[in-house]
């Protein structure tokens, strides 16, 4: 009697072992993009695990320049930065007009590649939807502040160094459509309407995609642009939506 009891626990427990692989395979197959062990692939839609695998690419370059060009991005390697401090990259690629990317940054842009590989993403699945939604316009061009620079966070000269030193971030400061109109995030962040609203769109938007991002409700610091980072946290890291 006892061995019979044992016999059926064991079979149960067996039942459900394979129920739950049966769920997660099917859900790897059908929505690779929300399971964090399937690859990156820059075509799928935005998944619960597509912004931790942004970040994970790190300085895996050659990873990183593969799924770019996978998704028909047009892009310059950038010469190496070494330097004896905390600065520098060796994985900067510059975007180049043509391709699958429709938006022009101005300056042209050059960034550590999982930035890139972010911002391609957010381009495709935010901020041309939501350029649509709320203006019927495409987004012709983002203005930028501009990605490496050798500093400090905040541009103290101790403490933590900026993500920006190793051109693992962008300053995103405004949006240009199609027919010209202009939303800025110093202009345009506060108040109501479909300028704010796009806005706290392509912020929250963003938020899915890359590791830090800081907004001006963060601080008075970040009144005029939106700060995007692939901060390399760790597979399980915390990530900043602010
Ligand atoms: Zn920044």
């Amino acid at each position: 009697m006892r061995a019979l009891k044992q016999a059926i626990w064991v079979v149960i427990l067996f039942l459900l072992i394979a129920g739950v692989a049966l769920v997660l395979l099917t859900l790897a197959r059908s929505r690779p993009q929300d399971v964090p062990w399937t690859p990156l692939d820059l075509g799928q839609p935005i998944g619960a695990f597509t912004g931790r695998k942004l970040a994970g690419l790190g300085e895996d370059f050659g990873q990183c320049q593969a799924l770019l060009t996978r998704a028909g991005v047009r892009y310059d390697r950038l010469a190496p930065v070494t330097r004896q401090d905390q600065c520098g990259y060796s994985n900067g690629v510059r975007f180049m007009p043509g391709g699958a990317r429709t938006i022009g940054f101005s300056p042209a842009l050059g960034t550590a590649c999982p930035v890139a590989a972010g911002l391609a993403l957010w381009e495709w699945n935010i901020v041309q939807p939501e350029g649509q939604k709320h203006f019927g316009s495409r987004v012709a061009r983002i203005e930028h502040f501009g990605s490496y620079s050798c500093r400090r966070m905040y541009g103290r000269s101790s403490g933590d160094w900026s993500e920006h030193a190793r051109a693992n971030a962008v300053d995103i400061a405004a949006f240009v459509l199609a027919d010209g109109r202009r939303i800025s995030v110093l202009n345009d962040w506060e108040g109501e309407g479909e300028k704010p609203a796009f806005l706290r769109a392509v912020r929250d938007g963003a938020c899915r995609l890359f590791a830090t991002v800081l907004s001006p409700e963060y601080n008075a610091a970040h009144r005029d642009h939106l700060h995007l980072d692939q901060a390399a946290r760790g597979e399980m890291g915390w990530r900043a939506c602010r």
